[in-house]
């Protein structure tokens, strides 16, 4: 066991070939056509939809943007429910698009929004749902289906973690209304900054495109408010070139998951998340871990601050729970007694550095660590 000269990091992006790079841009500039939709953005748009297994794909600048257009194309109001454990994104485009975002409990061994939670916190202003897909654990959307149906609700899923998830051989973006990505450096497939919305059918599909660009119906009208969500052609390129080397970048995170997983296994008080038997096919952009309170050796914040002086830098994923920023701290639903479960596991999850240039060895030396501070 050694102490890292470097810090590691919790992610590292995915760098594609630079002379795959500089082909695409080649291709661009002899197009000499950079945004609005162009040669790079259909090729990507046609290609992730394929590997998606979603009907309808349309990309986005940024997966934040890709929420607020979802928002909008479903008419969202009032209340909508969702959960506390996730990136400040998801309520933010709630807030952001003028809905109230009602928080909701979670489930403590998916750590996605409860089926069961939401029955309780659904009222006459409740107009949708935004679940969250948290580190690729798929939410219960068989339950949240019929929950939605019952009561005439949209569903949104904010499937930024969820690149690649399959559920019973299906895309996870065919579950809903509309499916979020987000193609951000930091996960697992990206465009620098990038996003997209999948949906079921091409009408609702064309009215998220032109809601994407300014709600312009024609050269002659503009039928609503729309915004600037369109992904440029350089970025779309840079896409279509870590495409190229995604297959292999799975791999070597399988296969450190799997170091973690045997290393780690039978220390008390670390527990896993474990995927549900339906997952046909794995996200892989995160690997969680629970530490739990009054059972390990350390907890949590202990774990995490002994880790940074071997240079480890796990991340204390989702600490503090969004329903601690000041923003929503004075919603009646973000009171503990309605988040018992996210608060509880906001003190005992964290997530191990997981990306494809992390080596063996160094996966291994992190276990080592982690057992060592758990064990000794
Ligand atoms: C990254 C992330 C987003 C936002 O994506 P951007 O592309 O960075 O705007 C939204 N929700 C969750 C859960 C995320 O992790």
């Amino acid at each position: 066991m050694y102490r890292f000269e470097k810090p590691i990091y919790v992610t590292s992006p995915l760098l594609p070939s630079l002379e795959n790079v500089e082909k695409r841009l080649r291709d661009i500039w002899s197009a000499h056509w950079l945004t609005n939709m162009g040669a790079q953005h259909k090729e990507l748009e046609n290609m992730l939809r394929v590997l998606l297994k979603v009907n309808q794909l349309s990309l986005f600048c940024n997966g934040t943007i890709a929420l607020l257009a979802a928002g909008k194309a479903l008419a969202l109001s009032g209340e909508v429910l969702t959960t506390p454990f996730t990136f400040a994104a998801t309520p933010h485009s709630l807030s952001w698009m003028g809905v109230t975002p009602v928080f909701c409990d979670i489930d403590p061994t998916t750590l996605n929004i409860s089926p069961e939670s939401i029955e309780r916190a659904i009222t006459p202003r409740t107009k949708g749902i935004l679940a969250v897909h948290v580190f690729g654990t798929p939410c219960d959307v068989y339950s949240i289906e019929e929950i939605a149906k019952r009561h005439n609700l949209k569903v949104i899923y904010d499937g930024a973690h969820a690149f690649g998830l399959e559920v019973d051989g299906r895309g996870i973006g065919t579950f809903g209304d509309i499916t979020m990505y987000s193609f951000h450096a930091t996960k697992l497939f990206h465009t620098v900054e990038g996003g997209a919305l999948a949906c079921a059918n091409p009408a609702l599909k064309q009215l998220i495109d032109q809601l994407k660009n300014f709600a312009i119906k024609n050269e002659e009208e503009v039928f609503g408010v729309g915004i600037n969500g369109k992904l440029n052609e350089v970025q779309a390129a840079i896409g279509l070139a870590v495409l190229d080397v995604m297959e292999y970048e799975r791999k070597r995170r399988e296969r450190i998951s799997k170091i973690y997983r045997e290393a780690l296994s039978n220390i008390e008080g670390l527990d896993f998340i474990n995927l549900p038997d339906n997952v046909t096919r794995k996200s892989l952009q995160y690997f969680p871990v629970l530490i739990r309170k009054g059972i390990a050796r350390l907890d949590r914040n202990e774990l995490h601050l002994a880790l940074k002086d071997y240079n480890i830098a796990a991340r204390k994923y989702f600490y503090p729970l969004c329903t601690a920023y000041d923003c929503y701290k004075q919603l009646p639903s973000a009171i503990p007694e309605n988040i018992p479960n996210a608060l509880k596991v906001s003190e005992e999850s964290m997530t191990l550095p997981l990306y494809g240039t992390l080596t063996d060895d160094e996966a291994y030396n992190i276990a080592d660590v982690i057992k060592y501070f758990l064990t000794k």
